[in-house]
């Protein structure tokens, strides 16, 4: 495999999930070697395992003081479609969410197109596990010949336990895991948007489970744990390098998937990063 970056420019605009402010984003093609990038005020954030600050509801990067939140999602589209190295101008402090799935993102990737560029991209390898668990939560990473991935969600009435296993390329990513949105209950949203946050959280871009069911129709029966891939593969981004292992996920989440990536990172670089903030 060649290190890929895009052929052309893409640009979106949208509301920020949780601060409902208009931001504007230009994801454009970069060198071999120049990695996942974002650029807000003028400072560079490498998207990579030890840029991660904070973990708690969105995966949030920063360097020099300045921190670009809810990247997950944009990064998913990137690594799924294979796009090592990109520049992501933006002028806000967040992501937009357009539809709460990646799906929106791989369309502008398909349609300007992915250019190889002719280096060999790099991979991390493994002659052992890595395990990390925070109480029932755990993930694992695997020996293996080529990246797969495991998940498992097990969530509170009504979504209940789901599981999806993936061996991932683009077309699988496209077609299995892009279009999963973000999920979250009714009384969650209520009380977030108390709180004064999710203000730009709509039907339009998260499933909301109500105490009976979703509120709107899922676009697979099992689209929360296809959207937990989503973020799984959106923080694994974050490794710089293709992950060749088997990833195993039970009930992790954002803080989970960063220590992993954190931990693949470390095998990457061949040295100990800072631990990751926690969250
Ligand atoms: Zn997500």
């Amino acid at each position: 495999m060649t290190e890929k970056t895009l052929a052309a420019p893409f640009r979106f605009s949208g509301v920020a999930l949780h601060t409902g402010a208009q931001v504007e984003v230009e994801v454009a093609p970069a060198a071999a070697g120049a990695g996942i990038v974002f650029v807000r005020d003028g400072i560079e954030i490498p998207a990579v395992a030890e840029n991660v600050v904070e973990t708690s509801r969105a995966t949030v990067i920063g360097s020099r003081g300045a921190t670009v939140s809810t990247v997950e999602h944009l990064l998913s589209a990137l690594f799924g479609m294979r796009v090592d190295n990109a520049r992501i101008a933006i002028s806000g402090p967040e992501v937009p969410v357009v539809d709460g799935s990646a799906q929106w993102f791989v369309g502008q990737i398909e349609r300007v197109g992915v250019r190889e560029l002719g280096v060999e991209r790099a991979a991390v390898t493994l002659d052992a596990p890595i395990v990390e668990r925070d109480g029932d939560r755990l993930i694992v990473a695997l020996p293996a010949d080529r990246f797969s991935v495991r998940c498992i969600v097990d969530f509170p009435h009504p979504v209940g336990s789901e599981y999806l296993a993936l061996t991932i390329d683009e077309a699988t990513y496209a077609r299995e895991v892009a279009g999963a949105r973000t999920f979250g209950y009714l009384h969650e949203v209520e009380a977030l948007r108390a709180r004064g946050l999710a203000q730009g959280g709509s039907l339009e871009n998260a499933v909301v489970f109500g105490p009976d069911g979703p509120l709107q129709t899922l676009r697979w029966s099992n689209e929360v744990v296809r959207h937990k891939m989503l973020d799984l593969l959106g923080d694994l981004a974050l490794v710089g390098a293709w992950p060749q292992c088997e990833i195993v996920a039970v009930k992790s989440g954002h803080a989970l998937h960063a220590r992993m990536s954190s931990r693949l990172r470390e095998r990457l670089l061949s040295k100990p990063l800072s631990e990751v903030s926690p969250s």
